[in-house]
């Protein structure tokens, strides 16, 4: 047996995804997000799959990130969402996502240093507290930069901090700055100014954000990131999408143990029968969190079993007692359906306190990933 979980990536799943935000977002371009390694998904592959169905434009965080891409082929336009790597951004030809009149100066530099010129995006903080242009002077900043030689702006993006929530009140606020930023801007430059700011959360639920371009995420890979429940009017999106990524493992070991007997570190479970213990590869250093230690089920056989003791390092273990026939090397499903049962990376992050984001990326950068 190879080590730990496999991650099957379901590539029909993912196609399926994109034509639903396709089919909803109309006449705008659709900016795929492959940061961290496309959450989890594997970003060459996914991004291969989405420059086949013609997308312009792909986002990552960071240089390496892209770099990778473009080494593998892609040769659609890359914008790089976090980086300030003006050599590496000229070199491989991306579009940089620019949060400051001093790293403007920078890349200007570097630019006119070789002789070229960039195409660069400018970041607008209009609420996110993270990167981007603040306070009272974005216009004069903007019109700052669009003087430097060597770049020419592009576009300009902002980030929801909340446009998850039901309500909308802040986002709303933030998209009305942003509006506002692009309109005098585009005035004073007598240009259109292509501007884009909608996450996944946007593109659910909030069509007014929709503007040039959409940047989905989560949605892609088969997940919303709404935190609330969703009414019978917004489930348009959300039934359709399909969960892109099944964790799967196998039983490695099963044994027969007393009643009284305690399993893993620190003992905090002890049989209260005479059990059945599968031990699976499977453990905090695959991305399956110690927070899962006696408080999360996995599939085995179709039926749901209990994380008994503490996970480890490269261990978990299960109680099968009640799974007739199990073996060893019976597969385990983490996330996925197995019969009729089904386990997502939602119900996991509702266990950890967490979100599905953290679940996929966690579990789906250590595995060995198949595509299907
Ligand atoms: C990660 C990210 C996105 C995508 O967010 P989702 O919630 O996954 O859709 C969009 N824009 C920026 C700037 C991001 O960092």
């Amino acid at each position: 047996m190879l080590r730990g979980p496999v991650a099957e990536i379901n590539l029909s799943a993912l196609l399926h995804n994109f034509q639903t935000i396709k089919n909803n977002v109309p006449n705008r371009q659709i900016v795929p997000v492959v940061k961290a390694d496309a959450y989890g998904h594997g970003s060459i592959e996914i991004s291969h799959l989405l420059q086949k169905q013609g997308v312009e434009y792909l986002a990552v965080a960071f240089t390496g990130e892209a770099r990778i891409l473009r080494e593998s082929g892609i040769n659609c336009q890359i914008i790089v969402l976090f980086d300030k790597d003006a050599g590496e951004c000229i070199e491989l030809n991306l579009i940089p996502v620019i949060h400051s009149v001093e790293a403007a100066h920078e890349f200007s530099k570097e630019a006119k240093k070789r002789n070229t010129y960039l195409n660069v995006h400018i970041k607008i903080d209009t609420g996110m507290g993270r990167l981007g242009l603040t306070g009272e002077h974005i216009l004069d900043e903007l019109l700052t930069i669009s003087k430097m030689p060597g770049i020419h702006i592009t576009g300009i993006l902002s980030h929801f901090s909340e446009a998850d929530l039901k309500d909308r009140t802040f986002a709303l606020n933030q998209l009305n700055k942003f509006i506002s930023i692009r309109d005098s801007l585009s005035a004073s430059l007598d240009k259109y100014i292509f501007s884009y700011i909608a996450n996944s959360a946007a593109v659910m639920s909030f069509p007014e954000a929709y503007l040039d371009a959409v940047r989905p995420g989560i949605m892609l890979y088969g997940y919303s990131p709404l935190s609330y429940q969703i009414s019978p009017d917004d489930r348009n999106f959300y039934d359709k999408l399909i969960p892109v990524m099944t964790v799967k493992t196998n039983i490695l070991s099963l044994r027969n143990v007393p009643e009284g007997t305690p399993i893993s570190y620190g003992r905090t479970f002890i049989t209260k029968r005479k059990s059945k213990i599968g031990v699976i590869p499977l453990g905090y250093a695959d991305g399956f969190s110690r927070l899962f230690s006696n408080n999360a089920e996995v599939l085995v056989r179709g039926k749901r079993v209990p994380v008994v003791g503490r996970v480890c390092m490269d261990m978990t273990m299960i109680d099968v007692t009640e799974v007739e026939d199990v073996k060893e090397e019976d597969e385990v499903v983490i996330i996925g359906s197995q019969g009729k049962e089904k386990i997502t990376a939602y119900e996991l992050a509702t266990r950890a306190n967490t979100i599905t984001y953290e679940i996929l990326t966690s579990l789906g950068s250590r595995a060995r990933r198949i595509y299907v």
